[in-house]
């Protein structure tokens, strides 16, 4: 029997969010806070159910309506960036960081400041603020464990090596919905097409990185600063299937990785439940069905923010910011329907070759390198120049 754990999500309205209360229903865990940027029917739903003893949303008109609709049960509905942080710290067995985008890095930082284990799904954390993430997870002795598919294989390929010298990390890559694409074709494709991911039901954001390439770099990004290896020693390998979530190659030559039907709900139970494992609500990966497992190189010359992700991680400092807040801000003008699919990886590449980088990293130096990569984008747009 696991004993009942509590739990504070953030961004429980969404994909990581949802699926992770779906973890918690199963496993009658206690809900502490729930946290959301909008959905007010859906949170009160979740609200409703799990009886949490707060909820805060980042949206004032969404907070406004959370607290009418809230108003017979007692919730607390708290409302803003500060109070994100607040509710991360209350007291719990582990925080579900399922926020995206930079924003959840502060949320992350008041978690493991306040003493708490942190299940992180939001790469955006590492990709901009991983060396201040990495020493509060020091400086307060917790731990944070990975759910990011990958990143939880490495994590679980790792268990019981610590003695053991790593040669290199196998990140594998679905290659998304324009695997095999050339510029030329990728110059008419649709945000529909976009937003269809072969094996993966996501955000939006993140489906739209995946359909780039520039999931794999942040991730690329995110292994580094979890792992500790250089960027050199990993390895994006395309694997077309998405059953082989990622592998470790010790110095031995003996590889290790974990296999598993692509379903999110299994990285985050393993992180809640980590070091145990517990039955799960997921299917069961049958080697027969599946037949066949394929692996090759990735595109980078045609999907340039991977390309691009890698020397944004090889200069440091704040140029891995330049290039998230950049590809934040483009990602969100693709879903808006401003700019065509390709102008992505244009804006990002642009931006981090225009903006100078800090090699100083504090939270100062982030919020003015992410600001200034917004700026860059949204003043391209506007110039139409693209
Ligand atoms: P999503 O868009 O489905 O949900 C995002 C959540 O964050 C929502 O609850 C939303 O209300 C909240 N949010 C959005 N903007 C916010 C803001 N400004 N302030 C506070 N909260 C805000 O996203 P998702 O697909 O669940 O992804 C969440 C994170 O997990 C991302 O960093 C993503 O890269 C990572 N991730 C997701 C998956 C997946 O399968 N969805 C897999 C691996 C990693
Ligand atoms: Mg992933």
């Amino acid at each position: 029997m696991d004993e009942k754990k509590t739990l504070t999500i953030l961004g429980s309205t969404g994909s990581i969010g949802t699926q992770t209360l779906d973890v918690a229903r199963m496993h009658g865990y206690k809900i502490k806070a729930l946290t959301a940027n909008s959905s007010a029917a859906l949170i009160e739903r979740q609200a409703r159910e799990f009886r949490p003893e707060t909820v805060c949303m980042t949206d004032a008109a969404a907070y406004n309506d959370v607290r009418t609709r809230l108003a017979d049960t007692g919730i607390k509905v708290v409302c803003g960036k500060e109070a994100l942080c607040a509710t991360a710290a209350l007291p719990v067995d582990m925080v579900i960081n399922a926020v995206v985008g930079m924003v959840g890095l502060e949320p992350t930082l008041a978690a493991l400041n306040a003493g708490n284990r942190v299940g992180l799904a939001n790469k955006e954390t590492l990709v901009t603020g991983g060396e201040l993430v990495k020493a509060a997870e020091k400086a307060n002795g917790v731990d944070i464990v990975p759910i990011d598919s990958e990143h939880s294989a490495i994590f679980q390929s790792l268990m019981g090596n610590s003695q053991n010298k790593i040669n290199k990390i196998i990140l594998t890559a679905s290659g998304g919905p324009f695997f095999g694409y050339n510029k030329e074709r990728l110059r008419t494709v649709t945000l529909e097409q976009a937003l269809h991911h072969p094996n993966w039901s996501m955000g939006r954001k993140i489906t739209t990185d995946s359909a780039t390439l520039m999931n794999k770099g942040l991730e690329l990004i995110e292994a580094v600063r979890l792992f500790d290896v250089t960027p050199e020693q990993v390895e994006v390998v395309v694997h077309r299937q998405s059953i082989l979530h990622s592998a470790v190659e010790y110095e031995d030559g003996a590889v290790i990785g974990q296999l598993g039907v692509p379903d999110m709900k299994i990285p985050i139970q393993f992180a809640v439940t980590y070091p145990k494992r517990l039955p799960s609500l997921s299917g069961r990966l049958s080697l027969f069905d599946v037949g066949t497992l394929t692996f090759g190189r990735a595109d980078e010359e045609t999907f340039v923010c991977l390309a691009e992700a890698r020397r944004a991680i090889a200069k440091g400092g704040t140029a891995p910011t330049i290039l998230n807040g950049a590809n934040e801000a483009a990602v969100a003008a693709f879903l808006d329907g401003k700019i065509p699919f390709l102008c992505i990886g244009e804006l990002v590449c642009g931006c981090c070759e225009a903006l100078p980088y800090s090699a100083e990293v504090s939270l100062d130096t982030i919020s003015e390198a992410d600001r200034a990569a917004r700026e860059y984008v949204g003043a391209q747009i506007q110039k139409g120049s693209l």
